[in-house]
């Protein structure tokens, strides 16, 4: 089964794709984490993204593409991908066609107007990697499950915000269509508890 999960940043495509590829033994691939560990490793690659990153624009396609083509070859993948995070434009959707087309593209939906509070109020655990929401949590410094330190990411502040939310607007919206003509585009409501999305998932998936 090859997926794409396709949703404005905040949408929660990170938060479902965990809990799908647990399920469905998927190879979760997320462009942006591959991005950030690039940068937390500084490599040659993340030193060239970090400022593109932490400024809400997109990385350069001709890199985007070719890290996902190459890990789209490693052997966990063999029986598909979950894919979050990219394609991110139509020349990234053509590109994937072109070599490894998805059977279904899910579309988390969420009214814009939300999804501010949702990424400004994002926390991240540095030990466990698990992502909470303060609206959930409270505004607390440490991990809820392992006590590890709490941080925000680097582009989850509101001048990046505004930025993404205009990106995925004019960049990424036009996937919703590009995919509904080929007849492989589910749409489900995100603006539910965590749980009630991923049921939602479920049966676009079934
Ligand atoms: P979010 O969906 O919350 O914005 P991501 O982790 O998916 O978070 O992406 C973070 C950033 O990584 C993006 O704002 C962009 O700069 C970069 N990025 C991720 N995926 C792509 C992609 N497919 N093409 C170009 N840049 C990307
Ligand atoms: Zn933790």
């Amino acid at each position: 089964m090859k997926i794409v999960l396709l949703g404005a940043p905040g949408s929660g495509k990170g938060t479902q794709a965990a809990l799908l590829s647990k399920q469905l033994k998927l190879a979760h691939i997320s462009t942006g984490e591959i991005f950030r560990d690039n940068i937390r490793r500084k490599t040659e690659i993340g030193l060239k993204i970090k400022e593109i990153i932490d400024g809400g624009d997109l990385c350069p396609d001709e890199l985007t593409i070719e890290i996902v083509r190459q890990r789209l070859l490693e052997s966990d993948c063999e029986n598909g991908y979950l894919l979050d995070g990219f394609p991110r434009n139509i020349a990234q959707a053509k590109a994937l066609d072109d070599s490894n087309a998805p059977d279904k593209v899910i579309e988390l939906y969420i009214p814009l107007q939300k999804i501010e509070k949702r990424i400004t109020g994002r926390r991240l655990c540095s030990k466990c990697e698990s992502s909470f929401n303060t609206s959930v949590i409270g505004d607390v410094k440490v991990c809820p499950k392992c006590g590890g330190e709490l941080y925000i990411r680097g582009d989850d502040n509101a001048e990046s915000v505004h930025e993404r939310l205009a990106v995925y607007e004019s960049q990424t919206a036009p996937l919703i269509d590009y995919y509904k003509k080929q007849g492989k585009l589910f749409t489900v409501d995100a603006d539910l508890p965590i749980e009630e999305v991923f049921e939602s998932v479920l049966q676009v998936i079934k």
